[in-house]
């Protein structure tokens, strides 16, 4: 008889673990051990479970590179003694932080899945016991006695996407996350049907898994407006030590042409800051040089963020600038898929 998986379960906080003070009204978050009194139905679960806790559980907002690397080192750690992992945070920034723990494991040969709930474990129409439980078996799924998810994904309401690929869209429908240029990699209905030419499969030779997990934060976000000032442009590209900007344009790519905007980024550019083009559409892709408000982006040198969303843009950043690479290296790698986050 073949042994049962092993999961281990980590819980960070969020909504899922949380419950509400009736004094205050505001919701907070209680002891982990109370969620798995919350969820008996985990104990009939054809596998074995372990949790681990944050100390301090957290509300997703406040996470920092800090929460990430404590998560990234959790998964780390125990790699070699469990199956599957589970991870629980708060929805609010959970595409940031499944993005960047994405890009931290290289050759990952075992599910990471984050989840979490839109209501309180505690609360009659939960969501929370159907995204845990599927959660869970999403980790322990195997077939011939390998992981069939061997990526970090995030699931949420009945679909299971690739982490890296999401954004959240709604801030009460269960269905909370979307990802719009990538079909989910498994749904849940009667059946749990994962969609296995959509799963990432790495060519990988055995290589163990790398862990990386130097992050460079001295990065921002310019989403473009009409009407955009070249105050607030200028104040943003002279922040003191910017190493990395994510400029959110129009449509597929394009942005104003006057002449005070495209030398303000090239003047940046040249100084060995590096700018990426995202769309601020939540679906498809930049074309850089498609449109003439495009083609001063492309001739300066801007890297072309494909159809990659805000979120794992700011991630890969983050992620690349640790890398000690060269201009023309990092430009190659922002524009290729590491870990099936750009088609
Ligand atoms: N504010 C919560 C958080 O992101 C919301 C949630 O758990 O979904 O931590």
């Amino acid at each position: 008889m073949s042994e049962k998986p092993t999961i281990l379960l980590i819980y960070t906080g969020g909504t899922i673990g949380m419950m509400k003070d009736y004094q205050t009204k505001a919701l907070k978050a209680f002891d982990f051990n109370q969620l798995l009194d919350k969820i008996p139905e985990l104990q009939y679960l054809n596998c074995n479970i372990t949790t681990i806790s944050f100390e301090e559980p957290i509300d997703s907002s406040n996470m920092n590179i800090d929460s990430y690397i404590k998560i990234a080192e959790i998964i780390s750690d125990k790699y070699n003694s469990f199956d599957g992992f589970v991870v629980l945070t708060g929805s609010d920034t959970m595409s940031y932080i499944s993005s960047t723990i994405s890009l931290m494991f290289e050759n990952l040969q075992k599910p990471v899945i984050f989840t979490g709930s839109q209501l309180p474990i505690g609360d009659l129409r939960t969501d929370a016991k159907e995204n845990l439980i599927t959660s869970i078996q999403i980790a322990s799924a195997k077939e011939n006695g390998e992981a069939i998810v061997k990526e970090v994904g995030l699931y949420f309401e009945y679909k299971l996407f690739r982490a890296n690929r999401t954004t959240k869209i709604n801030a009460e429908r269960f269905e909370a996350f979307a990802s719009m240029n990538y079909s989910p990699l498994a749904e849940s209905g009667v059946h749990l049907h994962f969609n296995k030419d959509l799963l990432f499969n790495p060519t990988n030779n055995g290589e163990s898994l790398v862990f990386r997990k130097n992050l460079i934060k001295d990065v921002a976000i310019l989403k473009l407006f009409p009407g955009i000032t070249k105050r607030v442009v200028e104040a943003i590209v002279n922040i003191p030590d910017l190493k990395g900007l994510i400029l959110e344009t129009y449509g597929s790519g394009n942005a104003p042409t006057e002449t005070w905007f495209v030398s303000l980024l090239e003047k940046i550019i040249k100084k060995g800051i590096h700018i990426v083009n995202v769309t601020q559409c939540i679906g498809g892709s930049v074309l850089l040089g498609l449109y003439e408000t495009s083609t001063d982006l492309k001739n300066i040198g801007i890297i072309n963020g494909k159809d990659i969303t805000t979120e794992t843009a700011v991630a890969k950043m983050m992620y690349l600038l640790g890398e000690n690479l060269t201009k023309t290296e990092f430009k190659q790698y922002f524009e290729t898929s590491l870990r099936g986050e750009i088609s």
